[in-house]
């Protein structure tokens, strides 16, 4: 599904949602330094959100890559992994969230080493995965090298985070400071700055030019780093946390952490509307009869027995008319077979249509033969019913110059179960079937009910 093609409606829907992103940035841009004021809730929420959008995608990345076997998938579930880990890591380092200095021993530095790493790393990894999918774009579908594949590069992703981390804390003093109070300013005269703002929008401009966005999953990438370009630039631009460009950026990160994930939710949503609707044709067709549409013989084998019992129970009559096209055969010899499975069509049409009561039903017994299936119908009722039925296919006045009528008729036999004298499902179909004979025997184009 991520290699179906971009539809137009997703390419309007991204091209606004980027125009908004490059906009918006435009519009914080000169207010960006201003200090705002300091929502100590605003900065747990915003990991929690990323942190949830990121693990989710990475966990849906790599449902697809289990059923594709696309590596691929896997190594854009590793990008979606290393941010999810990164925004955790960062959000217990950062001071002020969990603890005033923050957790795992951070330093002051370490919480904006983790956004470097993060902000560099992500666009890196999604580049390797494109990069990825020209060298390898098929892997393996045997399962012990899939998984192998899978945990690679899921493990090498987070080994990567780890090892960020791990240098973001541990080793910090090793990096230059960027941070000084709330004031990150060193950070725009860093190089580094430089690197992780060319990363992302390089990453972007290669995936627009490389792929011209032809899939869903290149065009909502593509949104994600643009999203993740603007993070960058404001976030470094603002040059302080809590300022005005710092909360922009913020926000933008939560659109680059998102992007995907809404891409892979509407789809998601699409694919159980259409597996439903498979499903429910595929139980239709399964029930159908492939040439007269009416129900098939294993629908009456299994709903027939059933609706008797019910009715039994209920204390109420049921109906069955066994119905036989006279003649048929030499139908079938005078105009060919086709004609005869035209006629049968509109035999079936017919009796389907005389139907009034939506619990009746019609099936194919087998070759020219229906039966009819009328519950809570005494046996009154059912020869009406069954004459009305017998009239309607003579009145389609189907020439047949064989039969004595001139057209083609029906013969029925039918049989009622009730509340004094039930019948098993077996004899009722039995008499019904007696019945039909006698009319057949009586000179065919009649009704004939037998009586248990
Ligand atoms: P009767 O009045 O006694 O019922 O005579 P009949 O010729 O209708 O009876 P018979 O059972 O001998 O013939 C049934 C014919 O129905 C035989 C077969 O060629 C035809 N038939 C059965 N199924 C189909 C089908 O799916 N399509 C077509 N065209 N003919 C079918
Ligand atoms: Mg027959
Ligand atoms: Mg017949």
């Amino acid at each position: 599904m991520l290699n179906a093609p971009s539809t137009s409606r997703h390419r309007v829907i991204a091209a606004v949602l980027g125009l908004v992103l490059v906009l918006g940035a435009i519009f914080v841009w000169p207010l960006a330094g201003r200090q705002a004021a300091v929502v100590q809730a605003f900065l747990p929420m915003f990991g929690m959100a990323v942190f949830l959008t990121e693990s989710l995608t990475a966990h849906l990345l790599y449902t697809q890559y289990s059923v594709s076997g696309r590596p691929v998938y896997a190594a854009l579930s590793g990008a979606y992994l290393f941010a999810a880990i990164s925004v955790a890591v960062q959000m217990l380092a950062f001071p002020g969230v969990f603890s005033p200095t923050g957790l795992l021993g951070a330093g002051a530095q370490s919480a904006v080493w983790i956004w470097v790493c993060w902000h560099g790393g992500f666009p890196t990894l999604v580049a390797a995965s494109l990069a990825l999918r020209r060298v390898f774009p098929r892997g393996s579908q045997r399962k012990v090298y899939k998984r192998l594949i899978g945990a690679s590069l899921m493990g090498g992703a987070a080994l990567i985070a780890a090892a960020a981390s791990y240098l973001s804390i541990e080793h910090v003093t090793w990096l230059p400071d960027l941070i000084a109070g709330s004031s990150y300013r060193a950070l725009a005269d860093n190089p580094i700055a430089v690197a992780v703002v060319c990363i992302n929008a390089g990453t972007f401009a290669g995936i627009v030019a490389t792929t011209r966005l032809r899939t869903m999953l290149e065009l909502w990438l593509a949104i994600a780093l643009l999203a993740g370009s603007v993070d960058a630039v404001l976030t470094i631009h603002a040059g302080a946390r809590y300022s005005v460009g710092w909360y922009a950026a913020r926000i933008a990160a939560v659109c680059a952490s998102s992007a995907v994930l809404g891409m892979l939710l509407r789809e998601i949503s699409h694919l159980y509307r259409n597996l439903h609707r498979a499903h429910e044709s595929l139980i239709q067709s399964s029930l159908r009869d492939g040439l007269t549409k009416t129900f098939n013989r294993q629908y009456f084998d299994t709903q027939y027995p059933e609706l008797l019992g019910v009715s039994a129970n209920a204390g109420q009559p049921l109906s069955l008319l066994m119905i036989d096209i006279d003649y048929f055969k030499q139908y079938n010899d005078n105009f060919g077979h086709r004609a005869g499975d035209d006629c049968l069509q509109a035999v079936a049409a017919a009796l389907q249509g005389g139907l009034r009561r939506p619990w009746d039903f019609v099936a194919r017994f087998g070759g020219e033969e229906f039966v009819v299936v009328l519950p809570n119908c005494d046996s009154a009722a059912a020869s009406g019913i069954a004459e009305s039925l017998r009239r309607t296919v003579e009145t389609l006045d189907i020439s047949a110059p064989h039969s004595p009528a001139g057209r083609v008729t029906i013969s029925i036999g039918a049989a009622t179960s009730t509340a004094q004298m039930p019948a098993a499902p077996g004899d009722l179909v039995e008499q019904a079937d007696r019945g039909l004979y006698r009319a057949k025997r009586a000179g065919r184009n009649r009704v004939e009910v037998c009586a248990a």
